[in-house]
């Protein structure tokens, strides 16, 4: 936000006015609440789940006064790059055909978006979305065609079946079930939401989907407004979980928009949530958990089980929490 639209945003909400400065701009008075600023509040940085160092790989940048933007790419790469990791990048466990692949999606804060699906054999799929964003006329690139995009861009293939993923797949193949594993599954798909020195926004999300997927299956991670959201008017969101259970709800568009109508960044997930269960009455056996973060800095996270965490770099102070959850 430059410091014009800071003056004016701040001139409103002086005048008691809670009206978004796009939504003023193409003269719709939206409700909107959640325009003032706490600069003690930012930068700050959060991601889904452990993420301890790439959240503070991400926090390098923002100290120095980078951008956002920077900060997240570099956050990601940290789990990407990690053959440790089960379900993002190198070592990300493959479908049900023996193949590992991988979305991920960046969105910034003038609303710019970039996205890679069904990717294979790239190791950084975030930093290919965020070419996909920068170098081209398109918002999402698929397959094969995001595969060469990416060597096209300068990034090296290669292959992203480790020792460890192969054999828990040829272990998974004696049974052949399709079960996606509560909170195991999804602990290292990286969600995550910065805001730079100015409390300008963006986020991104990175992972390798479901383990043991159809082969072709692609889930909410690169899906703008699913996996992931960013207004920097308003504030952002993420997702993970069972991807399939965010996309039919929309998920991190829905947070998003509940914080413009008002609600804090906790209540809005909670709400997000309540939304998958109102439609899922009787299944419990799987996970969806949300964060969120508005224009003051304010955070907000929320699952449906009990075991999800998220990790929060703010003040100097890198801590993992863990948010309240629906199903008690
Ligand atoms: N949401 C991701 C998907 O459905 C998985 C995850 O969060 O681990 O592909």
């Amino acid at each position: 936000m430059n410091r014009r639209k800071f003056i004016q945003n701040t001139a409103l909400s002086g005048l008691g006015l809670t009206v978004g400065a796009s939504a003023l701009a193409n003269g719709v008075a939206l409700p909107h609440s959640n325009t003032e600023f706490n600069p003690d509040n930012y930068p700050l940085v959060i991601a889904t789940w452990e993420a301890e160092r790439a959240v503070a790989t991400a926090w390098k940048t923002l100290e120095k006064g980078g951008s956002a933007l920077d900060a997240i790419e570099k956050g990601c790469n940290v789990e990407e790059e990690d053959p440790a990791n089960s379900s993002v990048g190198l070592g990300g466990l493959p479908d049900r055909e023996g193949i590992v692949t991988l979305d991920a999606c960046v969105m910034d804060d003038k609303g710019n978006y970039g996205s890679v699906v069904f990717m294979q054999n790239i190791v950084q799929a975030i930093s290919v979305a965020r070419k996909v964003m920068d170098e081209t006329p398109h918002v999402l690139l698929a397959g094969k065609g995001a595969e060469e995009f990416a060597v096209s861009q300068g990034f090296k293939p290669q292959n992203l079946l480790t020792e460890k993923s192969k054999k828990a797949w040829e272990e998974w193949k004696i049974k052949s079930e399709y079960k996606p594993i509560i909170n195991i599954e999804n602990h290292d798909t990286i969600g995550m939401l910065a805001m730079d020195k100015d409390g300008n926004l963006s986020g991104g999300c990175t992972t390798s989907g479901l383990a043991f997927k159809m082969h072709g299956r692609v889930g909410d991670s690169p899906i703008i407004g699913s996996g992931l959201f960013v207004d920097n008017e308003v504030g952002a969101a993420t997702a993970t979980g069972l991807g399939e259970e965010v996309l039919k709800t929309v998920g991190s568009f829905l947070i998003v928009e509940l914080m413009r109508q008002g609600r804090s960044p906790q209540q809005a997930c909670e709400d997000a949530i309540a939304r998958i269960m109102d439609k899922q009455k009787d299944r419990k056996d799987f996970q969806v958990g949300y964060i969120a973060v508005n224009k003051k800095g304010e955070i907000g996270a929320y699952s449906i089980h009990e075991g999800f965490s998220y990790q929060l770099y703010q003040k100097g102070k890198n801590e993992n929490i863990k948010p309240g959850f629906y199903l008690k």
